[in-house]
């Protein structure tokens, strides 16, 4: 097994306490990688780096040569983007055909917002005081701690570090304890398109022994998470005790919305899509199909249909539609999900329990589940699974389909299937959720921001939006009179 090292100010290094803990790979359930067990003596380091990056070489660099790095990052991931998708796979499960695009789509990130770098102008404003000349100025925020999960490990960074990097802040990088090899390998790209030793460091290790002193650590400026509600929660109480703004990406329970007036075999398709897809294991996952009731039977027959033809095994094979659970742990979770919902009497139509297929070999599997007549006041239908399982609840109009869809704590996107403009747009306005997709599911881009609203998230990623989260504005004042104002009086 390789033992990887972790990057910190520019050198790669074991963990301070000189412990290891083991990547497991979800398809075979067995240890392929050794990585460190970062602490808080390595997390003060790596903090230290990164605040003497940003007031060294960092913030000697123009804006344009900031960008220009951050392209020819972009550049690099290009190139190695098949290479790290295997990793990823390996590392967590997802299918290597996502994963590869997702390797390929990455390098946008790092291109819109390099060319952004040296176009965050500040303003002249026409201040309403004569003899006064008021500006300002877009600075960055210092170091920032970027803390992500393991479902799209390299994805959800590069949402962090590329527009954090482009306004001109540092970072240290706390990848999952489930998935930290690519971030590791990925480390590497840094250092080879020239980026001054300290600006990104990445310390590996568990959320209470490197997360926390991370929030906590006093250069630290601002924390951007991606994770569970329940741990954005702690987090954000743990970065008000600093008062440093946070960026909270957190989980969802979507509704993907079926009109009788739908397009049907593309909302099968999307629905399949939108909680399959991944196996489930996305933020973005559409784990409740509300069905218009004329059609539900006839909707479900189909959906089962094509839910039953999805081909489990290896990840690493572009066949295999449905990998593994990433977790052990994750596992069990939705194993307990599938049992609760039987429990609350919710019927069963697909799946229900772990996938014995000769095919998943000893992988953490779960079939495709699918349950019916499920009520949205069951937990089923208000809890985040993460996992395989779709719940259907049937509704009757457009205003009991918005009442259950905005019905959850969670806000993060929402799907509508319907063939009439009118409905699409009344939808996407009153539907509570950061994005709204019409007859489509699961498209993400770099140029449009995403986040969630309510339980699901605090402030936006990609697009436009995103820069915004890593800067502040500072408002500056030159007196250009000739006279001496009153002292003892508010100018
Ligand atoms: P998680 O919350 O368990 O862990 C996420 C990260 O936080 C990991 O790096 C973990 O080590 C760290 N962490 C855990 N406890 C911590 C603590 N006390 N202090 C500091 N850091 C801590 O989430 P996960 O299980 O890795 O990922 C799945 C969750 O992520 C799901 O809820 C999913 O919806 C959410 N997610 C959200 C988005 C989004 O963009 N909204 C995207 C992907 C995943």
């Amino acid at each position: 097994m390789k033992k990887h090292r972790m990057l910190i100010g520019g050198a790669w290094r074991d963990s301070a306490s000189g412990q290891w803990f083991e990547s497991v790979n979800p398809f075979t359930a067995e240890p392929w990688a050794l990585v460190p067990r970062g602490s808080k003596n390595d997390v003060d380091i790596a903090a230290e780096a990164a605040k003497t990056a940003f007031h060294g070489d960092w913030r000697k660099l123009t804006a344009t040569a900031r960008g220009a790095l951050l392209r020819k990052l972009a550049d690099l991931i290009a190139c190695d983007a098949e290479r790290l998708a295997r990793v990823e796979t390996t590392d967590n499960g997802k299918l290597f055909a996502e994963m590869r695009a997702q390797l390929s789509y990455i390098p946008q990130w790092f291109h819109y917002f390099g060319g952004l770098a040296d176009k965050l102008e500040g303003r002249v404003i026409p201040i309403d005081k004569p003899g006064v000349f008021n500006f300002t100025r877009e600075e960055p925020l210092g170091v920032v701690a970027a803390i992500t999960p393991w479902n799209s490990p390299l994805l959800l960074a590069a949402w962090k570090l590329a527009p954090a990097l482009a306004a001109g802040n540092t970072v240290v990088w706390k990848p999952s304890e489930f998935s930290s090899v690519s971030a590791l390998e990925f480390g590497e790209l840094f250092e080879r398109a020239g980026f001054p030793p300290g600006v990104v460091n990445i310390v590996t290790g568990y959320g209470n022994e490197v997360g926390e002193p991370l929030i906590t650590h006093p250069d630290v400026a601002k924390v951007a998470f991606t994770g569970g509600d329940r741990t954005g929660e702690h987090i954000y109480q743990l970065a008000a005790r600093g008062i440093k703004p946070v960026t909270l990406e957190l989980g969802g329970k979507s509704a993907n919305i079926v009109f009788e007036d739908a397009h049907l075999d593309s909302a099968v398709n999307g629905v399949v899509s939108g909680i399959f897809a991944a196996t489930g294991q996305t933020c973005i996952a559409g784990s409740r199909a509300l069905i218009q009731r004329s059609i539900h039977d006839t909707f479900v027959e189909r959906l089962l249909a094509l839910a039953k033809t999805a081909r489990m095994g290896d990840p690493q094979d572009l066949t295999t539609q449905v990998g593994p659970i990433t977790t052990q742990p994750q596992y069990q979770k939705v194993l307990d999900y599938i049992r609760i919902a039987k429990e609350e009497g919710a019927v069963c139509r697909l799946g229900g329990e772990a996938a014995r297929r000769a095919e998943c070999k000893s992988g953490w599997f779960v079939e495709p589940t699918i349950f019916t007549g499920v009520d949205p006041k069951m937990r089923i239908a208000n809890e985040e699974v993460f996992g395989p399982v779709l719940s259907i609840i049937p509704f009757d109009d457009e205003d009991e389909a918005v009442r259950i869809a905005n019905g959850t704590v969670y806000g993060l996107a929402a799907g509508v299937w319907t063939t009439s403009i009118r409905r699409a747009l009344l939808m996407s306005e009153r539907l509570e959720a950061g994005t709204v997709w019409i007859n489509t599911y699961r498209a993400v881009s770099y140029m449009s921001p995403f986040g969630g609203y309510k339980r699901s998230g605090i402030g936006r990623e990609s697009g436009l939006d995103a820069i915004r989260e890593y800067l502040q504005t500072k408002s500056v004042w030159i007196d250009i009179s000739e006279s001496s104002p009153n002292p003892f009086v508010m100018r």
